[in-house]
């Protein structure tokens, strides 16, 4: 069959998309662009914000129509909304054939089947360990004749931290890592396959082998960093990076692992939420605005070249603006190359919906508003800093919007654009001379 899957929301759900893309195809299945192509349309779904929500329940009621034209057509939701709405999905939205959440992407193939031999609804969504062991596959393309050289992982699932705003812990089921083997033998795959750079994937990637204890461990130990270390010996890989991880579990031997890797990239993602204490505690992060500056200091004492960047919500329940002035004051003092601010949105089933959305919607936008425009000062005046040196990057191919310049990203993570010499190749290391800044990205010549 032709299978068309759409993804919103995070990298996770990107990652499944693409592993789920793999087992269909491993199953004899066609993946297609086009909606209209296909036997089979596949909503991989958010539920993090309530706009994630709405998104993807619009866009499936819009698919009834191309349905009573093509009453073949299986239509399935699968992922984070999937498994929080369950069967109530099904009566919002009659004309979907299946639902399947979280815990049972695995058995998606057997699944498309079974529907198409015995045309039927089913929800699926009971919490299943197999899921962990069962997403490996990837589809990966060649584009240009030349292998896609950017790969996923996920290391753990799940999330046991349960921040109070926060739907993930409830959709997602509790945190597990895979083994250690099994996360080196795909990553050994991969780079056999021609990945250079690979991304690890988890809700708190830092707790990686912790056995799902929300307590980080003590100094001098770290799982992550082992995993991190064995993957810096496969000799293919250039370069590493992982997201999210929790800040407080930087501890010494992370950051030495950090440090003293070939391909480990200098730009953490380190999510904040808000730079007010009183906020945090009422957040359940595990951290003060003290304790987060100590940890971005000794990230960046161990990494002079060190890039951020964030996660913040505005508007919280109860943030006053006094506690929005720390967090704007903390973002400014850590100087982020990028960040994502969320408008606070209330998520059923999450412990901060029983308090009030107390902050109006106009003081949320503008609060987004300013953050924003901080940011972008800022990383123009970073970007400007850097004319004059000479950096990494690993080469992208053509950019985006000019296809006369190819593009690149430097380890700390910023675009640099060049012009074409004759021998450069996609997934290669070059250096560049950075010869002028531009408001999100650098101008350069390769050397
Ligand atoms: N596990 C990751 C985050 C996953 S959700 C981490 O802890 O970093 C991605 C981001 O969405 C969060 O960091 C948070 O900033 C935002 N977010 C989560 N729930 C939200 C809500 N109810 N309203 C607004 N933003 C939210
Ligand atoms: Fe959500 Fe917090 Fe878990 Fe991140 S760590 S997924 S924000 S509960």
């Amino acid at each position: 069959m032709k299978i068309h899957i759409k993804t919103y929301g995070c990298q996770m759900n990107e990652r499944d998309s693409e592993a789920l893309a793999g087992m269909l195809t491993e199953a004899g299945h066609t993946m297609v662009d086009a909606e209209e192509a296909a036997d089979v349309l596949l909503f991989n779904t958010c539920s993090v914000r309530e706009q994630a929500e709405r998104k993807a329940k619009g866009k499936i009621g819009y698919m009834k129509k191309l349905k009573a034209r093509h009453p073949d057509l299986i239509i399935g939701a699968l992922g984070c909304m999937a498994q929080r709405l369950g069967n109530e999905l099904l009566n919002e939205l009659p004309h979907l054939d299946f639902v399947l959440g979280t815990g049972q992407l695995h058995t998606l193939a057997p699944l498309v089947e079974s529907i198409r031999a015995d045309r039927r609804q089913v929800v699926a969504i009971t919490e299943s360990a197999e899921v962990l062991t069962g997403m490996r596959t990837h589809h990966r393309h060649a584009e240009g004749g030349e292998p896609d050289f950017k790969a996923q992982i996920a290391i753990t699932r799940g999330c046991n931290r349960f921040c109070s705003y926060c739907i993930v812990p409830y959709v997602r089921g509790r945190e597990v890592s895979r083994s250690r083997e099994d996360v080196v033998a795909e990553a050994r795959e991969l780079a056999a396959d021609g990945a250079k750079e690979l991304l690890l994937l988890g809700q708190n990637v830092a707790a990686y082998g912790w056995g799902g204890n929300v307590n980080p461990p003590p100094s001098g130990v770290s799982p992550f960093a082992e995993l991190l270390e064995e993957l810096d010996r496969i000799p293919e890989l250039l370069r590493i990076r992982f997201t999210s991880p929790y800040p407080t579990y930087f501890n010494d031997r992370l950051i030495a692992a950090i440090t003293g890797s070939r391909t480990v990239c200098h730009n953490i993602h380190l999510p904040l939420q808000s730079g007010s204490d009183r906020v945090l505690a009422a957040m359940n992060r595990q951290y003060t605005a003290a304790g987060y500056r100590a940890v971005v200091a000794a990230l960046r004492a161990a990494m002079p070249d060190v890039t951020f960047s964030t996660d913040v919500i505005v508007g919280f329940p109860g943030e006053t603006d006094e506690d929005f002035r720390l967090t704007r004051e903390l973002m400014n003092e850590v100087d982020y190359d990028n960040s994502f601010i969320f408008k606070y949105s209330p998520r059923p089933g999450a412990k901060s919906a029983s308090d009030a959305d107390s902050v109006p919607q106009e003081v949320k936008e503008e609060r987004n508003a300013l953050l924003l425009e901080d940011l972008k000062t800022r990383v123009a005046a970073a970007l400007r800093g850097q004319v004059g040196t000479v950096q990494e990057v690993l080469v992208e191919g053509t950019s985006p919007r000019n296809p006369e310049r190819w593009s690149g990203r430097t380890g700390t993570n910023r675009l640099v654009h060049f012009l074409p010499v004759a021998d450069q190749r996609p997934g290669t290391l070059r250096q560049v001379k950075i010869t002028r800044a531009g408001g999100v990205s650098l101008f350069g010549e390769l050397l």
